[in-house]
């Protein structure tokens, strides 16, 4: 029971990475708030962790909407009384090289993965501050790294939570709040799934080109993420401040000959 007696929140917890997460901090004897903005998925994990005797809520919120970011983190502190993590989770992918991308995108993208570490982070910072204790877990990415083909807006929106991430931890350490992020490789989950779909015209021809990349030969699973999620949720990484995790099967530091 590694994280017994934490309250947490993570965001975009209805599928893939954050899904993997609420179940397995569950299992480890955290109470969660699953948040997404989908009704259906976020209700799904939620159940998943009801049937597993586990303590959880959901609340669905759009983590882009300063209203309804500063709702999920007031409910959130309502149910449980405190909250000592709150995982930065939901993202959206945005491909295309530079001049490829439509201006809407741009502002799509950078909208989820940037404000929507933003907002949750700034309406609960208040709260850690005056408990003077805390986690902050940023979803960035390897490619706030390592530059990849066809991902100018997607890179540019990990690199800023990589870069967000460090500021944070510099502001934060004297009120005894951690704030790392965690920069994983290509991990087979919906969100890569309908990429390799709707970008690329043979999907499998793609899906073997990102496995070529990977010194491990595989793309990664939800739940190795999951478990870096884990530590840094957990009271073992209380050393690790502003740093980045690197869970990505070789690909940020190996090179396939
Ligand atoms: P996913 O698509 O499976 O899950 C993302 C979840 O976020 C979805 O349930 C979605 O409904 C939710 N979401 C989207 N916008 C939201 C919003 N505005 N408010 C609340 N919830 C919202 O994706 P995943 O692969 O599990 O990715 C999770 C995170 O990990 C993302 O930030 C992603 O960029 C990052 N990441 C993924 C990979 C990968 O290869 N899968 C690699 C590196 C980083």
């Amino acid at each position: 029971m590694r994280l017994q007696n934490k309250k947490v929140i993570i965001t975009g917890a209805g599928s893939g990475i954050g899904k993997s997460s609420a179940i397995l901090f569950a299992s480890e004897g955290a109470s969660v708030i699953v948040n997404d903005i989908d009704l259906k998925k976020g209700s799904e994990t939620f159940a998943r962790i009801k049937e597993m005797g586990g303590e959880a809520h959901f609340i669905q919120a759009d983590v882009t909407i300063p209203e309804e970011a500063k709702l999920l983190i007031e409910n959130s502190i309502e149910k449980f009384g405190e909250i000592d993590t709150l995982f930065n989770n939901a993202g959206i992918s945005g491909v295309g090289a530079l001049d490829e991308v439509e201006v809407d995108d741009w502002d799509r993208v950078m909208n989820v993965n940037v404000k929507g570490v933003f907002l949750p982070s700034k309406y609960i910072l208040p709260y850690m501050m005056k408990r003077n204790k805390g986690s902050i877990i940023n979803m960035s990415s390897c490619v706030a790294e390592v530059g990849l083909a066809k991902r100018a807006v997607y890179s540019a929106s990990k690199g800023a939570v990589l870069a967000l991430t460090k500021a944070m931890q510099v502001d934060y350490a004297p009120y005894n709040i951690r704030v790392n992020a965690i920069l994983p490789g290509t991990i087979m989950t919906p969100f890569v799934e309908n990429y390799l779909k709707s970008s690329y015209a043979d999907p499998e021809e793609a899906l073997e080109g990102i496995r070529r990349r990977q010194l491990s030969g595989e793309l990664g699973r939800p739940k190795d993420v999951a478990k870096a999620a884990l530590f840094l949720a957990s009271d073992e990484s209380e050393f690790m401040m502003g740093s980045p995790l690197y869970i990505d099967g070789g690909v940020t530091f190996g090179k396939n000959a």
